[in-house]
């Protein structure tokens, strides 16, 4: 198995594309064996910290910095916010006790999601877990919280996506009713009156992953905040996700760009 996913060129993969190889190399190439035979705890142990390092860093092995998420979270359902890697000895003890029903890893299961980076980014952002600056003060990283785009609050997540006055104005422009949203919840936020309902959660997605990446431009690139530059980068995604999207879904997209092209 070592030498089999060495092979999957792994540092060239991002960490959800891992997170598919990670499950998908296990199901063809243990659930054989582990169906007719209950493995050893040391081993089945082994080969989960060999998965995590995979997943995390691909050759290399994984440093707690690199972990942003804890495996035993990683390891949890989906809708809890985990990534769904199984786990070895619950699926082994599953497959021995015939209740194993093949699980379809959601996010690359449909074609009209999100860049993988971006989906990936969105299950750190529901778990409070991107590097905002509340969370680099947590770790020591920062010694001050404060938001370089409004120097107004602290920037924890939901300040960042909802309440810093820039992503205010944001949400306004495009009518969403940002009242009580967290990012904790963020599916649960109203659809922008704009776009059509279908594929809504990923228009919002992308509105996140655009306020993320300006916010980056003004910590890393010394950018001022600007409307226009956010904008114009929203547009630019808007015409790159569809890409990847059946024929029927891209009129959704070219709703989206009307939406964005007013702004
Ligand atoms: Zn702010």
């Amino acid at each position: 198995m070592d030498k089999y996913l060495s092979g999957w060129q792994a540092t060239l993969l991002n960490a959800m594309g891992r997170a598919v190889l990670v499950n998908s190399v296990m199901d063809s190439q243990l659930v054989h064996a582990m169906s007719g035979l209950l493995l050893p705890q040391g081993l089945l142990d082994e080969l989960d910290t060999w998965r995590r390092d995979f997943l995390w860093a691909g050759d290399e092995k994984a440093s707690g910095a690199q972990c942003l998420v804890a495996w035993e979270k990683a390891c949890q359902q989906k809708e809890m916010g985990g990534l769904r890697i199984k786990d070895l000895a619950m699926k082994n003890k599953c497959l021995l006790l015939k209740l194993l029903h093949r699980a379809t890893f959601m996010p690359l299961s449909g074609a009209t999601e999100p860049p993988p980076k971006v989906q990936f980014f969105a299950w750190l952002l529901v778990q409070e877990r991107i590097q905002c600056r509340a969370n680099l003060l947590k770790k020591n990283v920062v010694q001050d919280a404060t938001c370089e785009v409004c120097q107004g609050d602290m920037e924890d997540c939901d300040h960042l996506i909802f309440k810093c006055p820039f992503a205010s104005s944001v949400w306004a422009s495009l009518h969403v009713d940002t009242t009580g949203c967290s990012v904790r919840q963020l599916w649960c936020a109203p659809c922008p009156g704009a776009v059509p309902e279908k594929h809504s959660n990923c228009f919002i997605l992308l509105i996140c992953w655009q306020l993320w990446k300006h916010r980056n431009g003004v910590i890393f690139q010394g950018l001022e905040p600007s409307l226009t530059r956010f904008w114009m980068g929203c547009r630019e995604e808007a015409t790159l996700w569809p890409g990847r999207w059946p024929r029927t879904d891209r009129i959704v997209a070219e709703a989206w760009c009307q939406t964005l092209s007013p702004m």
